[in-house]
């Protein structure tokens, strides 16, 4: 299958389909469902569903994810 621009797809099944993994979802006073924190994200569905772990973009999984601090001013490089 033809890769289209910027398109994620598996690297290894040439699937198209992703999965989030979010854990910790729970439903709050309204009533409405509170995501919760994502800890696996752009998964192959077909992979998986094989027991393959394949990440459609090629970053190191996330497993804890801590609240970003305010970005402070970057030291030069210089
Ligand atoms: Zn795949």
């Amino acid at each position: 299958m033809k890769r289209a621009p910027g398109m994620l797809q598996c690297s290894k099944c040439g699937g198209r389909d992703t999965m989030t993994v979010v854990t910790g979802s729970y439903i709050g006073q309204d009533g409405k469902i509170k995501r919760g924190t994502v800890t696996a994200d752009k998964v192959c569905y077909h992979c998986d569903k094989r027991g393959i772990l394949s990440f459609m973009v090629q970053d190191p999984p996330k497993l804890v994810q801590e609240p970003k601090p305010r970005r402070t001013k970057l030291k030069s490089a210089n």
